[in-house]
């Protein structure tokens, strides 16, 4: 059988396994939190849509049910409150995640991880460091979202599916994160060439509001509705889809960086390869010079959150 493990069953933890769920990738989804009854709420109307697809198990369990899972989801922790920022969570959630990580790894000490709670990127480094595993078996949620959402904006922009557009985030999952301009292509043109071909208009002003709209649309949902959970289960079930069907995917998600770009032992989110194995391959594109030195300063801001730890 195919086990998920979903710890914390919050907006994210649930709604990763609802779509899980409906995607008919898992046969057995069991849910973990630290509130036994929401998990059992969660678990319970969770199985009353297995009947409508295809057939899987869904539980509100316990860490023994981690034993035999494929993959371990993390979601537990706290959530941004209005106007707080993601490294301000740390503190909160490093100690949530090390309790989790225990845990998971007393029963599973092979597991693959996938982090998505916030601060993502030093809570990813967390879980490799208080883990033990080989880091490409951790895997942290990263830029998808981020990465997704440009691409969905320059497919507006464009009119192009955005399945079409390729182009990434990289960095950190938050304030810093780094558009990847020089890379970001439609069809094998570059977008600038693109823009020419068609007679669009792509102008400084544009990019910048295609960045911005990019990299808050985390605050702006959560001014609105308090969380956001859709977008990010649907990458985590990407994530999921790319490992249980050794898919060899380029997924922007966190993994450990130690060497490239001039940047050491922090996790951030690059171009992967991700399969049965978890993060099979780091991708290292070549960047514009502004590119990498504000990669490099992304890093720079993890490296501090992550000293904060220590
Ligand atoms: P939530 O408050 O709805 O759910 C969190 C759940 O974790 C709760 O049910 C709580 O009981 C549980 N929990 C807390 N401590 C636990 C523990 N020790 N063991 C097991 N369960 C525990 O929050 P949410 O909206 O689901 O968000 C969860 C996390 O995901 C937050 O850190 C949030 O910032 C993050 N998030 C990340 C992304 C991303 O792109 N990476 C996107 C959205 C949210």
């Amino acid at each position: 059988p195919r086990r998920v493990a979903i710890i914390g069953a919050g907006h994210v933890g649930a709604t990763a396994a609802y779509a899980l769920l409906l995607s008919g990738l898992a046969s057995e989804i069991v849910v973990i939190d630290l509130d036994r009854r929401r998990a059992e709420g969660e678990a319970l109307d969770l199985q009353h849509a297995v009947p409508f697809g295809d057939p899987v198990r869904v539980w509100a369990g316990d860490y023994d049910d981690v034993a035999s899972a494929a993959v371990v989801v993390i979601t537990a922790g706290v959530n941004q409150r209005p106007g707080e920022t993601r490294l301000q969570l740390l503190s909160r959630n490093v100690a949530v995640l090390r309790d989790i990580v225990s845990r998971v790894m007393a029963v599973m000490p092979d597991a693959i991880l996938i982090v998505t709670t916030n601060p993502v990127d030093v809570l990813t480094w967390a879980a490799i460091r208080h883990s033990g595993l080989p880091p490409p078996r951790v895997i942290g949620s990263g830029t998808i979202l981020d990465t997704a959402r440009f691409r969905a904006r320059l497919g507006r922009h464009f009119h192009v599916d955005p399945r079409s557009v390729h182009g990434y985030i990289i960095g950190e999952h938050g304030d810093s994160e780094v558009p990847v301009w020089s890379l970001a292509t439609i069809g094998g043109l570059h977008i600038d060439q693109y823009r020419d071909a068609t007679g669009e208009e792509l102008n400084e002003a544009t990019r910048r509001q295609i960045v911005e709209e990019t990299r808050d649309a985390a605050s702006h949902i959560i001014e609105r509705k308090g969380a956001t959970y859709y977008a990010v289960a649907a990458g985590i079930v990407r994530i999921l889809q790319a490992i249980l069907r050794d898919e060899s995917t380029v997924l922007t998600v966190s993994s450990l960086i130690d060497g490239a770009y001039g940047i050491r032992d922090v996790c951030l989110s690059l171009p992967c390869i991700v399969n049965r194995d978890g993060i099979a391959r780091v991708l290292f594109p070549p960047l514009a010079a502004d590119e990498e030195e504000a990669l490099r300063r992304s890093a720079q801001v993890l490296r501090e959150a992550q000293e904060s730890l220590a």
